[in-house]
């Protein structure tokens, strides 16, 4: 996708720039003109014409926007480190209003050695494979608490507050896996058969003693297992009906397993344990910049700022419904950016004003 936008740029003559970091918007007191840049120590003046669109992304790698905006402690992620609030720093002292909106923790692990840039860990989410066969996810009572296979449903659960206890009851939490994932499918970066670095996992040739070596009561381990395994002789899941979204069994299922993908005993050992590690969003932070229906920064006044636009996830998530939806993010910043090319170009979207004619609102 991205490689086709970058063909488009190129073949109608926009200049790309890479490796340029901005670091503050010009103005001439009554709309944003240009930007202050580095470039390899350089400092670079870019005047822009019609408007700056921001579209640096969210502030996930911040970790005190991290906490402070998404009340996100001790997170992890899998985004670059270059991720780390620059559209809110670079609109705030033009007035940017800002909207906090509740955050969506992922749940992922990190295989040692495995780095990105400047040798900070690379974290990996796990969502595609918790929800297979032969895995399921407890917590530290030894107990399922969720349809390991549709992130939004596991997700949720993970944030879960006990307000009589003050903890997290499902976090922390591990996926417990069986010789037969291993054998079958991958985990990560790690390829079926291949051994799972010590440091990435627990492992021992019982489920007793692997709940043993995590400090989970065996019994319930044990009996978790059962029960799971009893649903996968029948291809029901009757706790959390795990298979019965259309995504889950695409994404992380096994589709030569029917009458249901994403089910399959843990029977045969060695088992493994790997513990889970909360992820901030993916680069999906919620809260962010709020922008009219042109995709125009707002200021606190609810006028919009003229010259400044917001695309992509540093326009706050208000679009988004009641949790993350998946795939939204890249069709919302696409959207965004046609938008505000329009109205920098003086052809604003009358799209808004028919929906409201056509619903009557
Ligand atoms: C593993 C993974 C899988 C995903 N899968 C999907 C999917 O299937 N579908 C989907 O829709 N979304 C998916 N996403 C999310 C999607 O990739 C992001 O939401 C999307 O790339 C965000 O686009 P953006 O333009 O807002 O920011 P980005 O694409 O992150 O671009 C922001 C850019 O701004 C740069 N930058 C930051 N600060 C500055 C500064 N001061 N000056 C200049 N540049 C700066 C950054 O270096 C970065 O290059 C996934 C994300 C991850 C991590």
């Amino acid at each position: 996708m991205v490689g086709y936008l970058v063909k488009g740029a190129l073949d109608r003559e926009i200049p790309l720039h890479t490796n340029v970091n901005v670091e503050e918007l010009i103005g001439d007191g009554e709309r944003v003109i240009g930007v202050r840049a580095t470039r390899d120590g350089e400092t670079l003046y870019i005047k822009a014409n019609r408007g700056v669109v921001l579209a640096v992304s969210s502030y996930e790698r911040n970790a005190s926007y991290a906490k402070t905006l998404g009340h996100q402690l001790k997170v992890e992620s899998m985004v670059m480190p270059s991720i780390n609030g620059a559209h809110l720093r670079l609109a705030g002292p033009v007035g940017g209003r800002v909207a906090r909106v509740p955050d969506v923790t992922l749940l992922g692990f990190h295989v040692p050695g495995e780095e990105q840039e400047n040798g900070v860990p690379l974290w990996r989410g796990a969502l595609p494979f918790l929800g297979l066969p032969h895995t399921i996810v407890v917590n530290r009572a030894g107990k399922r608490f969720a349809n390991e296979g549709f992130y939004r449903y596991i997700y949720y659960a993970t944030d879960i507050i006990d307000g009589n206890t003050q903890t997290h009851p499902n976090y922390p939490c591990w996926a417990i896996l069986d010789q037969q994932a291993r054998d079958k499918y991958p985990f990560g970066s790690l390829m079926p058969g291949q051994p799972m670095p010590e440091a990435l996992r627990v492992s021992a040739d019982s489920l007793e003693q692997l709940a043993e070596k995590i400090g989970v009561d065996a019994a319930a381990l044990g009996g978790t297992v059962e029960r799971f395994n009893g649903f996968c002789e029948t291809g029901v899941d009757e706790d959390f009906h795990r298979g019965t979204h259309p995504w889950g069994a695409l994404m992380c299922g096994d589709q030569s397993r029917q009458p249901n993908a994403n089910l399959g005993p843990l029977e045969r050992g060695p088992f493994y344990a790997i513990p889970l590690h909360r992820l901030a969003g993916g680069g999906i932070a919620a809260s962010g910049l709020v922008a009219d229906q042109h995709c125009q920064v707002m200021g606190w006044n609810d006028e919009p700022i003229a010259g400044l636009y917001v695309a992509g996830n540093s326009q706050a998530c208000l679009d988004n419904g009641a949790f993350m939806q998946s795939g939204i993010t890249n069709a919302r910043g696409l959207t965004h950016g046609y938008l505000a090319g329009r109205n920098a170009a003086g052809k604003p979207s009358d799209l808004l004003q028919q929906a409201i004619q056509r619903l009557g609102l």
